[in-house]
């Protein structure tokens, strides 16, 4: 079987939606559950607003490529399950498993509409890589953030579970 670039770009596009639907549920799981690190929630919270755009940027660019959403593809079991195991298993360091975790996420998305960009243009699709390059903007300032944000979280964290009394976990 063979397939052109258009065709591989309408796989990543699907991909990447995939990916920010999922991204949206991660973030709101982890938003919810975070109480003594308000910053930190704060920016997830504006980020999961953003990820919202972007899927339904995405979803509309798919749609005039062709192709469709409504099947979720299944993406990225090794993220997920380490995000399922950050909700189930209740970790004592959570809140530093979760800014570790954006860090690492938001590059992997970083990598993606890279991807899509390089796609997009060597195909002459210049609003694909209009689009993905706006997401890609985000991104970058998620990622800055969660560099920015994970020395400050790490400290609090150490700092309020050596004060009795005080939930550091999250
Ligand atoms: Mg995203
Ligand atoms: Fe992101």
């Amino acid at each position: 079987m063979t397939s052109d670039a258009r065709d591989h770009l309408l796989d990543w596009l699907g991909n990447a939606h995939a990916m920010e639907k999922q991204a949206e549920t991660l973030l709101g799981t982890a938003a919810k559950r975070i109480e003594h690190y308000p910053e930190l929630r704060a920016r997830i919270e504006q980020h999961i607003e953003e990820t919202r755009g972007q899927a339904d940027m995405l979803e509309s660019r798919i749609q005039s490529l062709g192709g469709d959403t409504s099947t979720i593809k299944d993406f990225m079991g090794s993220a997920m399950a380490t995000f399922h195991a950050l909700g189930n298993a209740l970790q004592e360091d959570e809140v530093v498993k979760v800014a570790g975790f954006s860090y690492a996420f938001e590059h992997f998305e970083i990598a993606q509409y890279r991807t899509l960009i390089s796609a997009a243009e060597a195909i002459g699709d210049t609003e694909t890589a209009r689009v993905c390059s706006e997401i890609l903007k985000q991104e970058e300032a998620m990622a800055q953030w969660c560099l920015e944000n994970l020395e400050p979280t790490v400290l609090r964290f150490l700092e309020r579970s050596a004060t009795p009394d005080q939930t550091a976990k999250r």
